[in-house]
């Protein structure tokens, strides 16, 4: 069986040329991840074209995300040696952009001082270093390192988000997105959410006529208005590094759990992110605990795990790739098919405003069933928006899904959807014609044989979110 669990890649200075792109798509990257923070608008539409070249010469279906900075505060960059910061010695902090160093961190925001509590501590890095802040005195506030580590690049200062005085989405955030949109761009990832009102400031369409929002839960107020972001989102990221700022690590696990399961009963791909293999920055193998994080990240219903530093600036991207796909094919060959779908019947997916929902849930519930009772080995979905792949993908099926849809953007945002083989079917028309085609084109592309028993699930009107057609049919032999 080939591996269900998608793998986001974060390109960086270690993953931008074509030939390393080219091979991190042949390692196994779905999803490229393009951050706002280290280079301008123009670089990363640069970036997206080559991969979807890329992805086109290697016959892939890649999806590429774009992810907002955000009100993220950094410090300014530590130039090209990585520092060490020693317990118990003392750093001062200044506002600036310039360069940071043993001595003086700069931080690129004015509003620093008035924002963070003296006395208080603060994490940068994501936990690597964490500082103990004294009194502001003039342009500078005084530090003590509590807990040591190195640091390099530019990397995150955390202030509570309930202090901060900067919402999400940022101008900058929102240039972002008007510029990306004109790159028909499939995924947008807003950070530093609070609320579900700050994903309608995005302003874009619901996909797939916009791009799929994933919404990066890693505020405390995120997970107070937790299942209205999920509902107002198309996918969701279990951002454990800020997250684990603003509730404590020892948090994290129980939130990852949580997030991901109100995000299966809503039928949105659940995306778990940062430190799965954070020890291959620098060195050849993960360790065996980040080894059992991504398993048990798949287990609990990750539809995909996300790398970050690992392949922007570790040092072989394309061996974290292909390393990270060997553990997720594992981990979906011991997956509890069986075990999972019969919990998930007992859930159901409704939403009291969409009563397509709830016709959708039915038709998926029986045809989960159905793949079950009958052994069949392939389901076709036919889908206009994703939605019906989505929450096939839910029940995590032993049998393949093939997700057939007309929009071309739909079919690069499947690439985030667990288990799902994205293929584009090229006429519109009858639900008869449209299965009919991918029935003929499931043979033809995904090798399935003529004659096999197939479920197809399609929807009556190609528009219309309702997915009310299960077929059990027999792919038919060539014309
Ligand atoms: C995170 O905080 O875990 C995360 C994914 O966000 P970023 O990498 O943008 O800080």
């Amino acid at each position: 069986m080939a591996r269900r669990t998608k793998i986001i890649a974060t390109i960086g200075p270690a993953s931008e040329s074509e030939p390393v792109l080219r091979d991190l798509v042949r390692a196994g990257m779905d999803v490229a991840r393009l951050g706002m923070a280290h280079s301008s608008l123009e670089e990363n539409a640069g970036r997206l074209a080559m991969i979807r070249r890329i992805a086109a010469e290697e016959g892939r279906s890649v999806g590429i995300l774009v992810d907002l900075t955000g009100p993220k505060v950094r410090a300014a960059s530590f130039g090209d040696d990585p520092v060490e910061f020693v317990e118990g010695e003392g750093v001062e902090l200044q506002i600036g952009r310039n360069l940071s160093g043993p001595a003086v961190i700069e931080v690129d925001y004015e509003a620093f001082f008035r924002d963070v509590e003296p006395g208080s501590r603060t994490s940068i890095g994501d936990g690597r270093v964490i500082l103990q802040l004294g009194e502001q005195d003039g342009d500078r506030m005084p530090a003590t390192v509590i807990h040591g580590g190195v640091l390099s690049g530019r990397p995150g200062v955390h202030i509570p988000a309930d202090r901060l005085s900067l919402s999400a989405p940022t101008p900058e955030d929102l240039r972002a997105v008007e510029f990306f949109l004109e790159y028909e761009v499939d995924m947008i990832a807003p950070s530093f959410i609070r609320s579900a009102d700050d994903l309608d400031r995005l302003g874009t369409l619901p996909h797939p006529h916009g791009p799929l929002v994933v919404a990066k839960i890693e505020t405390a107020a995120a997970l107070d208005d937790l299942s209205r972001i999920i509902g107002k989102s198309g996918a969701v990221m279990v951002a454990r590094g800020d997250l684990g700022n603003e509730c404590g690590i020892e948090a994290l696990p129980v939130f990852q759990k949580e997030i991901i399961r109100q995000c299966i009963s809503l039928g949105r791909p659940a995306i778990t992110a940062t430190q799965m293999f954070e020890s291959m920055i620098d060195g050849p193998e993960p360790t065996r605990a980040e080894v059992s994080d991504v398993a048990n990240a798949i287990w609990d219903g990750s539809s995909a795990v996300m790398l970050s530093g690992e392949t922007a600036v570790g040092i072989d991207p394309v061996n974290v790739v292909a390393t990270m796909a060997r553990v997720a094919l594992h981990a979906d060959n011991n997956f509890d098919h069986r075990g999972w779908s019969t919990e998930l019947a007992e859930s159901r997916l409704t939403d009291a405003d969409d009563p397509n929902t709830s016709i959708t849930d039915a038709m998926t519930v029986a045809t989960a069933r159905a793949v079950e009772e009958l052994g069949i080995r392939t389901i076709v979905c036919v889908s206009g928006s994703g939605f019906t792949v989505r929450s096939m993908a839910r029940f995590r099926p032993s049998a393949r899904i093939l997700g057939y849809s007309t929009d071309e953007r739909t079919v690069r945002q499947l690439s985030l959807s667990w288990g799902t083989e994205p293929f584009h079917l090229p006429e519109d028309g009858t639900v008869d014609l449209r299965v009919a085609e991918a029935l003929d084109l499931c043979r033809k592309q995904a090798g399935v044989p003529a004659g096999e028993l197939v479920a197809v699930l399609a929807g009556t009107d190609s528009r219309s979110r309702a997915t009310n057609e299960l077929r059990l049919e027999r792919v038919p032999d060539p014309a």
